[in-house]
């Protein structure tokens, strides 16, 4: 390709993402308005940096902190901070046994705050989640005191059906990162049998319709990147 060509190509290159960036906003901005009118507290940040800051900077030191299970939270470096010696952290991750775990996600619903992303969230600002033990899509809706949500352009859909199948569509995907031995989670197979298998990831479906019982109480952070999936 002679400099030219180059030149030219660089500059469609920048254009594009300009454009999807103007895109990813715009969603973004509709999204936040639904949010709104629900009593969430929608927060834009203009990428997974400036989300980590606002994040860390809602979280005061000391404070006893449980997180859903999430590739988000990993993508940001929410989770390397969460780790902190400043924090009292619920490490989940961090389980002698199964009891163990169980016992980290029973003492999440004391937590100050709750830290996780979503499966999806609507244009409406409605919250999907499917869950396997259902500690995330409860701890969601009533518990912690706060609860800080960050979700990234890709898990913005037009409803809550979209949400569903969204979220059914990603469930293996889930199963198989969680090691889960389910039948969509097995070598070539990726595709939901309704399986009934202990560890069934798909065993609670949450739709949050709004915060206006406890307004503000849950934060969303929107970032114009894909994150997670
Ligand atoms: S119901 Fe079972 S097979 Fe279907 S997506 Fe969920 S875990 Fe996989």
């Amino acid at each position: 390709m002679g400099s030219f060509a180059r030149a030219d190509f660089e500059r469609k290159v920048i254009v594009m993402n300009d454009v999807k960036r103007w895109a990813y906003e715009r969603k973004i901005y509709d999204c936040m308005k639904g949010l709104e009118k629900r009593q969430y507290d929608p927060i834009f940040a203009k990428d997974r940096d400036e989300a980590r800051k606002i994040v860390m900077d809602m979280i005061p030191e000391g404070a006893k902190i449980a997180v859903g299970g999430s590739v988000t939270l990993n993508e940001t470096g929410i989770l390397d901070e969460i780790r902190s010696d400043k924090y009292n952290f619920i490490d989940r991750y961090n389980a002698k046994d199964f009891e163990d775990m169980l016992n980290k996600y029973r003492e999440g619903y004391f937590a100050d705050v709750f830290v996780s992303s979503t499966n999806a969230v609507t244009m409406d600002g409605q919250l999907v989640n499917i869950d396997c033990s259902g500690n995330r899509t409860s701890q969601i809706v009533f518990g912690p005191k706060k609860v800080i949500i960050v979700a990234g352009v890709n898990k913005i859909v037009e409803n809550v059906e979209e949400g569903i199948k969204r979220a059914k569509s990603i469930a293996p995907m889930n199963a198989r990162r969680l090691t889960h031995k389910t039948p969509c989670a097995a070598d070539g197979n990726m595709r939901c049998s309704d399986c009934t298998v202990q560890p069934r990831v798909c065993n609670v479906t949450s739709i949050c319709e709004g915060s206006t019982y406890f307004p503000k109480r849950i934060s969303v952070v929107l970032v114009p990147e894909v994150l997670g999936y």
